[in-house]
């Protein structure tokens, strides 16, 4: 490659170069202008027997919806079909906003994530996550809000900076890149003998001080949630989900330095008291919740706080088992406390508590993150409440309300469809036959 100097600048073949270069720029650019009113922009339009809009009661019938760019434009009658537009018609199928996943572990591929995290390097996690994520938007789930992954060097960041850069094709990510946790919390490697020193697959901190370190370090590194393991876990080895963690001291300066740069705080809280502590303090959500009580839910009432039950793992586990023996401790919880959570979660979504569908996903196929959706109906909900606590109060709670979880003009064109009616057997969410995500239409089957 040859740098160009001042003196062959001013030569004459430079110069033709130089203006050759020039014509070609203005064609490209008269081409990306001319390119709209060719396919570019040509209008999208979308018609199924029924459209479930994430705001209505009801499933919209005799409906179309218009898309264009990446933005949907219109929905009503088939007198709405602009001239010329592509028409994809899908017959006996429902058409829906694509689905958030809440709570999504996209760097955990298998039970023995602990293992994992010691013998897998920062980059092959992120490969790995990358699948994952890709496999997710195959299955719906077109934005996904990242709990906290078991991988120190912010992988999941990578992830999708290179969707972002347009490398890969896959789901809006949001999150956190660490669950932070305290010494010998959910987030330590609380199996590995005292003389060896490791990186733990959480972040490790403890007292104010660090506390209020580790959430600057999250912000700067891109983190846009903060999470934090506030109690014991189910599915780490070593630790009680019904013991408290953290102080309170060091809850509310987590969440004071989270919103002071308006970034919001997702708590993973099995434990009554650890729940209480951190809807007290502020955070934005309340991952778990298993064992909350009355007052919790007074409390999160009270303030809006919304709650990501992720019951289906428990179930995923204590209908698969742990093939490494790693989640054994999560089968046998899962087993002992399952009909008591169910009877908490119940009485939360009885009295109106914000819930939001997140699968826990950490490994198995993408497309039983919906099963989370039957679990929430096992929970008191009705199919329609299930299907909005997977996309507008999913995108409430992210603060995205205005750009995704519904099908309503002026929103990003995230939009999904499956075969027959979710509506009459959920399960038909399992199998999308068509992904649209922006306007793009990334699966059709
Ligand atoms: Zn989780």
């Amino acid at each position: 490659m040859s740098s160009s100097t001042e003196s062959d600048r001013n030569t004459p073949s430079a110069a033709v170069r130089w203006s050759v270069a020039a014509a070609l720029c203005v064609m490209a650019v008269a081409a990306a202008i001319a390119q709209p009113q060719d396919d570019g922009e040509r209008p999208i339009v979308l018609q199924a027997a029924r459209i479930i809009d994430g705001v209505s009661a009801e499933a919209r019938t005799g409906q179309v919806i218009v898309v264009q760019g990446e933005r949907i434009v219109a929905i009503g009658g088939r007198e709405i079909i602009p001239s010329g537009a592509e028409v994809i018609a899908f017959g006996d199928a429902t058409l829906l906003p694509g689905l958030v996943d809440a709570h999504s572990h996209p760097l955990i591929s298998t039970d023995s994530y602990q293992i994992d995290n010691l013998r897998w390097s920062s980059a092959y996690k992120a490969l790995r996550g990358l699948k994952a994520v890709e496999e997710n938007l195959q299955a719906g789930w077109t934005t996904l809000r990242i709990a906290g992954d078991a991988d120190t060097a912010y992988a999941h960041l990578e992830v999708r900076r290179a969707i972002d850069e347009g490398l890969f094709v896959g789901p809006r990510l949001t999150g956190a890149g660490h669950y932070i946790s305290v010494t010998g919390g959910g987030g330590d490697i609380n199996f590995i003998s005292r003389e060896q020193r490791v990186i733990a697959d959480g972040l490790v901190v403890d007292g104010v001080d660090d506390m209020r370190k580790a959430v600057r370090e999250e912000i700067k590194f891109g983190s846009d949630w903060i999470k934090i393991l506030v109690t014991g876990a189910f599915a780490s080895a070593g630790d009680n989900p019904q013991d408290v963690h953290f102080s309170p001291e060091e809850l509310r300066v987590v969440v004071e330095e989270a919103n002071r740069r308006g970034v919001p705080v997702m708590a993973h809280a099995h434990a009554t008291e650890g729940i209480k502590q951190a809807v007290r303090a502020g955070v934005r959500s309340i991952e778990h919740g298993t064992f909350i009580d009355s007052e919790g839910i007074d409390l999160m009432l009270e303030r809006g706080t919304f709650l990501v039950p992720t019951l289906y793992i428990g179930d995923f586990y204590i209908e698969q088992g742990s093939p490494s023996g790693a989640q054994d401790k999560m089968v046998e919880l899962s087993v002992r406390y399952r009909e008591e959570n169910y009877r908490r979660i119940s009485e939360a979504v009885r009295r109106g508590v914000k819930v939001v569908a997140g699968s826990d996903f950490g490994g198995w196929p993408a497309h039983l993150n919906v099963r989370e959706l039957g679990c929430l109906m096992e929970a008191g909900m009705s199919a329609m409440q299930a299907i909005q606590a997977a996309t507008i109060v999913g995108a409430e709670m992210l603060g995205w309300q205005d750009r995704i979880g519904s099908i309503e003009p002026g929103k990003l064109a995230d939009i999904i469809a499956v075969a027959g009616d979710p509506l009459a057997d959920i399960s038909a969410l399992e199998q999308p036959v068509f992904v649209m995500l922006g306007g793009q239409v990334v699966r059709q089957d």
